[in-house]
């Protein structure tokens, strides 16, 4: 029996684990980096121990270090999560050899299937079906060149070791295998320690459907049906679904009868996924096998009923599979998003900082959210900038692209670049409804397209102005009370002039044009006159009673929702499935916006607080020094970037804190009226 578990690993699913551990009564032990001190994963476990530096080589990467902290707290097993070192042999080795439960594969099948190259192999031997290829000893560019002539281009050079998308070449010709051999040599070395690779025949547009499988230690190998998770960008999946769309049966039972074969090849046991690429004729191909838990494991869980992560728990401890294959029933179709700082305008391109918001759709009995950070957290360019999963299930396909499609228009973040829009994109887009997808669909897509689509509407504009006049109403009404004349009509935000009515202005900015708005304004209820290619358009709005970040108006006799959140320069606006960045070009108007921000001021660098010469109400002037933070045994001051005033302190001396924290709120002075 497992009593406690070490969870090597952090994020979604750190915690994920430690929800089914908890529910089976298995204490848990967390492991964390400086950069995850105060993460969710460390709060949610029992017991929680620094590894080390944020870099995962010095942390999370650290195998022995996290078998001394499974000795020291009497850990009887360890969970490697997915990543980090899931599928090293040599660590799921020495965990054995001392004496504690490795929540996975045996480490021969690890061996075994560690290597794309060797893997292959075996797999032919099984009789498997292989793409065509080299993966053999011989890695001259004579060699490869030559297998290359006889089975045609175009070609796909791997490294033999590699994994998460890296190390991979498309080779259209002749001319480019020579310079594409070696990157592929110069990335596997650098990334996985090994140059070594293989040439396997390239499909085009081909779908990635991979088969679930478990093995347990009475040799009894079982299938939990399989998924498809041909959307990716960068050969990376961003969305999964289970089952896999227009299959037949006799497709689905003959990759699941090759993945329990190749499983039993192997002597698996745990979870496990046998990837197949499948071709435009419905030939399959074994690509790789993974031997660990998977990102997507969730939707597994949700077309089947079972907890993946309990039967590895079970597994484990040495029982038998809990359910023979007839009990294991398909029901239903699941889904799956990943949430990712990311910016999809600019080539999928990771991206890191706080996040200043974070709205998640609410689970129901069709929704599930997996995530592992939260406000205020650093997404760190340490990590996989994985945000959150969100997950669906309805009895059918189009109910299920319903959900995902309204769940996502309630996922609001703030903070580093995310792929939301990006991903309500996709599934609303016929050929996803349709279940017409392929690995190279996002690829194939016109981004200039999705641009067009998320570019601002008139009613984000018009909530974006309400925002802004709102807030210089309120502006207005403190100097008046600072200058002890609340009622002069000078300071009325409604505009009042000697000679009669007037307007005010915005002009708004967002990436790819402007505009400018004129108002007038009766109480809640405003006027806004918008020119639109050269004709004016009066919009009557009523702006519902505050409530806070969200706004409800009535536009034109059509209520309409958002969420406005300010984020540095910017005036973010939620609407629906979109979410517009817009800036005021009024100096004055920023500041007061900026005013009421409350910039964070985060640790540059995880460390210990050593010193704060500052306190709540406290007002500082430019350059002064408010905090000191030692981190590598040298000191580093936190000074204030102009004249302003504490607002709250949130560390206290001796707090060890994690890159990114939030130390202190700090509101400017120095706003112009
Ligand atoms: P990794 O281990 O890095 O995830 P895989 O070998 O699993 O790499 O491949 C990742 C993705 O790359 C696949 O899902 C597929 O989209 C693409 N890919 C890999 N091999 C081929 C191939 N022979 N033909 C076409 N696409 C391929």
């Amino acid at each position: 029996m497992i009593k406690k578990v070490l969870i090597a690993n952090r994020g979604e699913i750190a915690c994920r684990i430690m929800r089914t551990a908890h529910r089976l009564g298995i204490e848990t032990v967390a492991v964390y980096s400086d950069a995850d001190a105060d993460a969710t994963h460390v709060q949610m476990a029992k017991e929680s121990f620094r590894l080390g530096p944020g870099n995962p080589s010095e942390s999370y990467l650290c195998g022995k270090k996290i078998i001394e902290i499974a000795h020291l707290t009497k850990a009887d097993a360890v969970h490697p999560g997915y990543g980090f070192l899931s599928e090293n042999a040599d660590f799921a080795e020495a965990v054995g050899a001392a004496g504690v439960i490795f929540v996975g594969p045996p480490v021969n099948a690890i061996r075994a299937m560690g290597a794309k190259d060797k893997a292959k192999a075996i797999m032919e031997k099984a009789g498997i079906p292989v793409l065509p290829g080299y993966y053999g000893d011989d890695q001259s560019d004579f060699h490869l060149i030559k297998t290359a002539e006889e089975i045609g281009y175009p070609i796909i050079l791997k490294a033999a070791l590699g994994g998460g998308g890296k190390g991979m070449r498309l080779v259209e010709s002749r001319l480019d295998i020579e310079s594409a051999s070696a990157a592929v040599r110069r990335e596997g070395e650098a990334l996985f320690g090994n140059g070594r690779l293989l040439l396997e025949k390239y499909l085009r547009k081909p779908r990635h459907v991979e088969v679930q499988v478990f093995g347990d230690s009475h040799g009894e190998v079982v299938h939990l049906f399989e998924r498809d998770c041909s959307l990716q960008r960068r050969h990376q999946k961003i969305i999964e679904e289970a089952p896999a769309p227009h299959l037949t049966d006799e497709l689905r039972n003959n990759l699941s009868t090759a993945a329990i074969n190749a499983a039993k090849a192997v002597d698996y046991q745990n979870a496990g996924t046998i990837e197949f690429l499948l071709d435009n004729d419905n030939n399959f191909y074994f690509m790789e096998m993974n031997t660990r838990l998977q990102v997507e494991h969730s939707v597994t869980e949700l077309i089947t009923g079972l907890d993946i992560v309990e039967w590895q728990f079970r597994i484990a401890e040495g029982e038998k599979l809990p359910l023979t294959q007839d009990e294991i029933e398909l029901s239903g179709h699941a889904i799956e998003a990943r949430v990712y700082a990311e910016d999809p305008s600019a080539g999928f391109m990771p991206s890191s900082g706080i996040l200043t918001h974070l709205d998640l759709p609410i689970e129901t009995e069709n929704i599930r959210v997996e995530c592992g950070v939260k406000i205020g957290e650093y997404i760190s360019p340490h990590y996989d900038p994985m945000i959150a999963k969100i997950i669906v299930w309805d009895k059918n396909r189009d109910a299920a692209c319903r959900h995902m499609s309204s769940a996502l228009m309630n996922a609001r973040v703030v903070g580093p670049a995310v792929n939301v829009e990006f991903i309500s994109y996709l599934v609303n887009l016929k050929y996803f409804r349709e279940g017409e997808i392929d690995t190279g669909l996002i690829e194939r897509l016109d981004l200039n397209e999705f641009r067009r689509q998320i570019e601002p509407a008139i009613d984000s504009l018009i909530a974006t102005a309400v925002y802004a006049l709102r807030a210089r109403a309120a502006n207005s009404l403190i100097m008046a009370n600072r200058r002890g004349d609340p009622n002069s009509p000078w300071t009325n935000s409604e505009c009042w002039r000697i000679n009669g009515t007037s307007y005010q202005h915005v002009k708004l900015f967002w990436l790819n044009g402007s505009i400018d708005v004129k108002a007038q304004q009766e109480k809640n209820c405003y006027v806004f006159f918008i020119d639109s290619d050269g004709e004016i358009f009066e919009h009557h709005v009523t702006v519902f009673p505050d409530q806070t970040e969200k706004i409800v108006l009535e536009i034109n006799g059509r209520i309409f929702h958002f969420h406005v959140f300010k984020h540095n320069d910017d005036i973010v606006v939620f609407s629906k499935n979109k979410v517009n960045k817009i800036q005021l070009n009024d100096k004055f108007m920023r500041n007061i916006l900026m005013e009421s921000a409350k910039p964070i001021f985060a640790a540059p660098m995880p460390g210990r607080i050593v010193e704060i010469k500052v306190k709540a109400n406290e007002l500082v002037s430019a350059g002064q020094t408010m905090i000191i933070l030692e981190s590598m045994k040298m000191e580093h001051a936190i000074k204030a970037p102009e004249d302003g005033e504490i607002v709250g302190v949130n560390c206290k001396i001796g707090d060890q804190v994690a890159e990114g924290l939030d130390l202190l709120s700090f509101k400017r002075t120095n706003v112009t009226e």
